[in-house]
């Protein structure tokens, strides 16, 4: 008999792990509350980022992160009424802030994300959606040589993991995109990476194979799991009452609720982050850039430049701010002052983030048939189809090819 599965969430991980099923055989039902893409894998940067396996937390944030937070020039915000809330988080996360862990985190994500162009093109391949993956170096611009040399402890870790990259200066430079040329004295190009054109596009794209493949889409919020016997057996939506063989949880940065009804107790926070887009622009680059001295990325769209960035601790529930955005705009304005464009769209989002950075992924020991796979944080469209192609193959009793052993969930349990 067709084995079922339920999917919950239908950004980039949930997206994968259902459509790998499909193609092992299983009948997938993806449930998400607002659609495919609703959530983060909408709004991202869009870069296959291979090579970003630096956490946020790494030496030194612990002294530079309060100065950082008064001055609203920096990528760094927090709304202080969330302060309280967010106290037993903070002192967890920044407890990894130290060169053994970005070591750690950096070797095991390097597993995760080195092959991110290929699995997306796996993931894509003879559909629709393949047209929005491109192969494009990632390009670091820094405003100076000595900032570039501030920098060099990520740059070795990252050399020492096997990411390769370039590093452009003088006439080098003329080998740059030429909408950067002159921006930056120095430019690192890392090379095997991506992006993705229009992620909201591209994730709708991969649902509509999905569908006609046989696969069904339930929007419905997830309000309850539904436990028989030691087992989750099924989802209960603000809409209907489901089951399934298997259960699979990719709700992003919203996991935290049903991971406590999974019996995982997980230091996880959303990292606000937010883009604005310029539409229309007269004229835009080719690849994506990461400003170093803004911390922020410039991603070129079908039909927009996407700026994308900042950090800021605020919950799940409460509005954009003000702040962030006119900071992205005060740099969109400095870095292009002779682009014209139509307007100006703001987004938030919510990246999904444990204290130690690593997201969970895999088979939880409580619940044999339950499986997850979230906390992905600033990367989880370069990891996420990697991930649900290998919760797909741990469901159908295939091994991957990859030591999961830092992804455990079950660490967590209690
Ligand atoms: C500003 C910004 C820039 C970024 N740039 C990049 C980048 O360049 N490269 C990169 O790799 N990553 C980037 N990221 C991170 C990346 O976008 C996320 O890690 C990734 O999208 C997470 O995917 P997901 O599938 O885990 O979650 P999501 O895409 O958030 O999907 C979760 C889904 O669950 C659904 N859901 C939630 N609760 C319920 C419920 N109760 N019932 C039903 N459905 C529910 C939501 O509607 C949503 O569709 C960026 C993030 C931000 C915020």
């Amino acid at each position: 008999m067709i084995k079922t599965v339920l999917v919950a969430g239908a950004g980039i991980v949930g997206m994968s792990t259902a459509i790998w099923l499909q193609r092992y055989g299983y009948r997938v039902t993806l449930v998400d509350q607002a659609g495919p893409a609703s959530g983060t894998s909408y709004g991202n940067a869009g870069v296959l980022a291979a090579g970003s396996v630096i956490p946020v937390t790494t030496p030194g944030l612990l002294t530079k992160a309060p100065g950082m937070l008064l001055r609203s020039s920096q990528p760094l915000f927090m709304r202080p009424s969330y302060l309280p809330k967010l106290v037993p988080f903070l002192s967890k996360y920044l407890a990894h802030a130290n060169r053994a862990h970005v070591e750690r985190y950096a070797a095991a994500m390097s597993h995760l994300l080195y092959d991110t162009v290929e699995q997306h093109r796996d993931l894509a391949a003879g559909t629709a959606a393949a047209q929005y993956i491109n192969d494009e170096d990632y390009l670091f611009g820094y405003d100076s040589r000595a900032a570039y040399e501030k920098d060099q402890f990520a740059w070795d870790i990252r050399r020492k993991n096997g990411h390769e990259f370039e590093v452009l200066e003088g006439s080098d430079l003329d080998a740059v995109d030429s909408f950067y040329r002159r921006r930056f004295p120095v430019v690192v190009a890392n090379k095997n990476h991506g992006k993705i054109n229009d992620p909201g596009a591209y994730i709708r794209a991969l649902c509509k194979v999905f569908q006609s493949e046989g696969g069904l889409l339930h929007i419905g919020k997830i309000q309850d799991l539904i436990k028989t016997n030691g087992r989750i057996t099924g989802l209960l939506t603000d809409k209907a009452t489901m089951s399934a063989d298997h259960v699979v949880f990719t709700l992003g940065p919203w996991s935290g609720e049903i991971a406590k009804k999974l019996g995982l107790r997980i230091p996880f926070e959303s990292e606000r982050g937010y883009h604005i887009e310029l539409v229309n622009p007269s004229h835009m680059p080719t690849a994506p850039m990461m400003v170093a001295s803004g911390k922020f990325v410039v991603t070129p769209m079908i039909g927009r430049i996407r700026l994308a960035g900042v950090v800021e601790f605020g919950g799940l529930s409460a509005g954009a701010r003000k702040a962030p955005l006119n900071l992205l705009k005060k740099n969109a304005l400095s870095l292009f002052p002779d682009v014209s464009f139509d307007r100006i769209d703001e987004w938030l989002g919510h990246r999904p983030t444990t204290a130690n950075s690593l997201p969970l992924i895999g088979a939880l020991r409580a619940f044999e048939n339950v499986f997850v796979g979230f906390g992905h944080q600033h990367v989880g469209l370069t990891g996420g189809a990697k991930t649900g192609r290998m919760i797909a193959q741990m469901i159908d009793g295939q091994t991957p090819n990859m030591d999961l052993s830092e992804f455990d969930p079950n660490v967590y349990a209690h």
